[in-house]
């Protein structure tokens, strides 16, 4: 065991918080060795905005996540969107802008982020080995890593950059939050986050594979608690897509407490929706119910609200009950559904919850609990929104996790 060398720093998880963390501090000169479980280091970069992977987001902000603000606006002051842009730049990788401040390389590959990334570290000097899972650890004159494999390896830090239980077909594990455990940290239970939502009503399935722009509220009886609007994906059990997927976190967290309804708003966009209306009824009244929604809904939409609201299928619309027509218009603008559940871990792209914030130095994510061990990206209960945010954190983390290990 004496001859063990020892490294300045070991990071257990070549994720993207490990990697950017461990060749940050190669480049500051520290000798580091990155144990990944994995045959391959960095899945879930690869396979990160389909494939593409969203690197990073130009409006990044502490109110993009679910987590502490004041640790988030600190470490956005530390690796901004700017310095993030710069840094893979730097790396040899061209980025390219899409919409709402969504940057990906240039040449839309994932490996062209991931193999930079892994060039850099071999040049650096840090040591990658794969195929090595940390089972335990030991603390007192520095670390001793035990791997499920027999590996034994000794440092004077340690990094836990192991990412979160969310899609365990691809490196998600609960494998860091054992560890952080292991070594006096308490967990926040993971709930998922990113994923899509089922909902109860079956009938929703008529819908699947129709995308709508509209407004989502997620809210407990007459209590909000989320809001956004974008693109909505119908599927055979509910809903997914952007807007589905960035309140899906807070719902998940609601749904432990209790039931949770989902309104929709098909016309958020449509300033006047009542009026607009009107005038459409006044001009198309003498249609039935079908072909006066023709070129206002898509037609499944039309035929559910159809059955939904009762309508009676062979009559104008302009015979319609003044009861009738108010009840279509308020469901068009909040129709309501009952979420059961967020879908399986399998399908969450994030987790929500992890090592307990309060635990961590908010200035350079060493750990309260353990002195030398630091932790950063998903395992920590910090989560946010898609579009680039959740990497985007990844990298931060890590990169000012490095600048203190480089100055001990
Ligand atoms: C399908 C999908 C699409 C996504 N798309 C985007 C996107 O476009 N933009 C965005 O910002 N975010 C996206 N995310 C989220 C983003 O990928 C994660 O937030 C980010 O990868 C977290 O980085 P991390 O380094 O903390 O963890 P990870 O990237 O999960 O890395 C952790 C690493 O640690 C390893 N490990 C765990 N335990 C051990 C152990 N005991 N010993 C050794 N190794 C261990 C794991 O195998 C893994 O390689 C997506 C996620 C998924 C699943």
């Amino acid at each position: 065991m004496n001859s063990l060398p020892i490294y300045d720093v070991i990071i257990v998880g070549a994720g993207a918080s490990g990697l950017l963390c461990a060749l940050e501090c190669a480049h500051r000169g520290k000798k580091v060795l990155v144990l990944e479980k994995d045959p391959q280091p960095g899945r879930k970069i690869l396979v990160s905005g389909n494939g593409r992977c969203n690197i990073t987001n130009r409006f990044v902000s502490a109110a993009d996540y679910h987590g502490p603000q004041e640790l988030l606006e600190q470490t956005l002051k530390a690796f901004s969107f700017e310095a993030c842009k710069n840094y893979f730049e730097q790396l040899g990788i061209p980025l390219r802008e899409e919409e709402n401040g969504r940057f990906f390389p240039a040449t839309g590959k994932s490996t062209s982020v991931l193999e930079p990334l892994k060039l850099a570290l071999q040049e650096a000097g840090a040591q990658l080995l794969t195929g090595q899972e940390a089972a335990r650890i030991k603390t007192g004159n520095g670390f001793t890593v035990q791997t499920k494999q027999g590996g034994c390896y000794k440092s004077k830090r340690l990094v836990l950059a192991c990412g979160s239980c969310a899609y365990p077909q691809l490196s998600g594990t609960q494998s860091g939050y054992q560890l952080a455990k292991s070594l006096g940290h308490s967990i926040v239970t993971p709930t998922q986050t990113l994923c899509a939502l089922t909902l109860k009503e079956k009938a929703v399935s008529r819908l699947q594979g129709i995308r709508v722009q509209a407004a989502l509220t997620a809210r407990r009886q007459e209590q909000i608690f989320a809001q956004t609007q974008g693109e909505v994906l119908f599927t055979n059990y509910g809903v997914s897509g952007p807007a589905a997927l960035n309140i899906s976190g807070e719902v998940t967290r609601q749904l432990a407490k209790g039931p949770v309804q989902l309104d929709i708003n098909f016309f958020a966009d449509m300033k006047d929706f009542p009026a607009v209306m009107t005038a459409r009824k006044n001009t198309f009244g003498r249609r039935r119910a079908k072909d006066f929604f023709a070129g206002l809904l898509h037609e499944n939409i039309a035929n559910l609200l159809i059955d939904f609201a009762g309508i009676r299928k062979n009559i104008p619309v302009r015979e319609w009950t003044p009861n009738t027509w108010q009840n279509v218009l308020h469901t068009l603008q909040k129709w309501t559904f009952n979420v059961t559940a967020a879908r399986p871990w399998q399908e969450a792209m994030a987790a929500s919850g992890g090592v307990n914030t309060s635990e961590i130095n908010y200035n350079t994510f060493e750990s309260l609990k353990c002195p030398g061990l630091f932790i950063t990206g998903e395992l920590l209960d910090v989560d946010g929104r898609s579009g680039g945010f959740n990497l985007h954190f990844a990298w931060s983390s890590g990169f000012t996790a490095a600048r203190k290990l480089s100055e001990v």
